[in-house]
């Protein structure tokens, strides 16, 4: 019998062994947390007693790398739930395979009279969340959604001709003009965490090993924000040399922090920081309203454009060796912490679009293989903003000059030394392409859109 059958029945056993007839069941997501989770205040006030799982989904494991930090970070937030849900006399049940079959499976052997969980944004979550619930309708039972990783989701936030906003400064206008205390309230559960199901018998957690993943211990940012941090950020996040920014995007993509919470303390302390999480909340509802952006620009006449496929350029990118310093400090930080500032996203993403000129949707792709806080909204959104093909972009014709770039946001090179200390020895490469020569190219190349922007 696989790891998977015998960890399944193994679980399953002892919830039978409890003698309960009708469950209700919460699947976490990207909300890994028990405080303010809405989806799991929902089912904790049902009356029933509520089975929490966790599935390690398969299908989304088997195309991460061995080393991938990201599931290092999950499986630390299951192992944190387990041990408070543990010591609330309760379990978190988790399984590694795919969500349907699992599902199949626990239907076939235990009574669920609903399954709670939180609102997913994506398009293959969608399409997954679809055939759960048609699964569950099959077996009398329904899955229920709310929403908890954004404030204002779907089509909450029109334009008065009722089309979503693709331009973000008259979205955030209506944002702030919505938003109000009663967005903002804590689904605060604590008082119903008797009514997670009891458990005497404790189930062991699958081992990372066990899914075939090797990542190296590592410190992710702690899930908080400090006042003074917040109060300075905008004057100083344009530095990436500084520590002067969050570093919570990790804990946004997986819900280890409520959003509710952080726009509170935002609305105290700074306007500039609200805004970005706004930001986030533009892109999630442009990927819900143009699913199609996964793939294709948002401006469709960027994908006519002459993309150069140069595999030998895109791999100096890659590995931060250009010969621009600011672009090669930006891909050594990416690959060795798992994080880019995101001045310096900007100055990278603006290189191999422009300089390069090669399609925004492989730099999109490495991203994602490599950001801890890699979001598919966010990424996609921000791509295209910076090449210009997306809602609301950057203008094509805004060409970053990698060079001046360090004048402005690292005068003293401390970034550029950090993490490229061979700059100005004979170790390091001369630039990989003349600037001069690379932007007159992207010009003349962006002249295909006509009059498509
Ligand atoms: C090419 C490119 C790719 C990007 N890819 C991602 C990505 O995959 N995931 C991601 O969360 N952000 C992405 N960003 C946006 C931004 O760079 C990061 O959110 C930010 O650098 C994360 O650092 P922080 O957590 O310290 O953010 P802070 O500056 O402290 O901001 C707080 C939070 O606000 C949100 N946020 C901030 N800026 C943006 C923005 N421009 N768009 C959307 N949300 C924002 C994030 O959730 C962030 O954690 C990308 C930007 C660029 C230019």
């Amino acid at each position: 019998m696989s790891f998977s059958n015998a960890h399944f029945l193994s679980q399953i056993e002892s919830l039978n062994d409890e003698k309960l007839q009708v469950f209700n069941f919460f699947w976490f997501r990207r909300d890994l947390r028990l405080d303010d989770n809405h989806g799991l205040f929902k089912a904790l006030s049902s009356g029933k007693p509520v089975v929490p799982v966790f599935i390690f989904d398969s299908e989304i494991l088997k195309h991460l790398r061995e080393a991938d930090r990201r599931v290092l970070f999950i499986w630390q937030q299951i192992q944190n739930l387990k041990s408070q849900l543990q010591e609330m006399g309760s379990d978190l049940l988790v399984f590694y395979g795919s969500p349907l079959q699992i599902f199949k499976q626990l239907f076939s052997q235990v009574q669920i009279q609903n399954i709670f969980c939180n609102h997913d944004y994506e398009p293959q979550a969608i399409a997954r969340d679809l055939k759960i619930s048609k699964l569950a309708t099959d077996n009398n039972s329904d899955l229920k959604t709310f929403k908890d990783q954004v404030v204002f989701e779907r089509s909450q936030i029109l334009t008065e001709s009722g089309r979503p906003y693709t331009v973000f400064t008259p979205y955030k206008k209506k944002w702030l003009s919505l938003c109000s205390n009663d967005q903002l309230g804590s689904f605060d559960g604590a008082s119903f965490q008797k009514n997670f199901f009891p458990r005497k018998k404790k189930s062991p957690l699958i081992s990372l090993s066990e899914m075939n993943f090797t990542p190296e211990a590592f410190d992710f940012s702690p899930a908080q924000v400090s006042k003074t941090l917040l109060s300075n950020y905008a004057d100083h996040r344009n530095f990436p040399a500084q520590p002067a920014t969050s570093q919570l995007g990790i804990h946004l993509r997986f819900g280890t922090v409520s959003v509710r919470q952080l726009v509170k303390q935002a609305q105290k302390v700074s306007d500039v920081w609200l805004s970005e999480l706004i930001w986030r909340e533009f892109f999630m509802q442009i990927l819900f309203h143009y699913p199609q952006v996964v793939d294709q620009s948002f401006r469709s006449a960027y994908d006519r454009l002459p993309w150069r496929d140069q595999p030998a350029e895109f791999k100096k990118w890659t590995l931060g060796k250009t010969g621009y310093p600011l672009v090669d400090a930006g891909m050594r930080q990416l690959r060795e912490t798992g994080w880019m500032h995101n001045r310096v996203r900007m100055v990278v993403g603006s290189f191999l679009t422009k300089h390069l000129f090669i399609h925004w949707l492989k730099g999109e792709r490495f991203f994602a293989d490599w950001l801890l806080d890699y979001d598919l909204s966010a990424n996609n959104g921000n791509w295209q903003w910076v090449v210009g093909s997306g809602c609301d972009a950057a203008p094509y014709f805004r060409i970053f000059n990698p060079m001046t770039q360090i004048e402005k946001f690292d005068p003293q090179y401390a970034y550029i030394r950090r993490w490229v200390p061979e700059y100005q020895t004979p170790q390091y490469p001369e630039p990989m392409v003349d600037h001069v020569f690379a932007r007159q190219r992207a010009l003349e190349n962006f002249k295909f859109l006509k009059g498509d922007v």
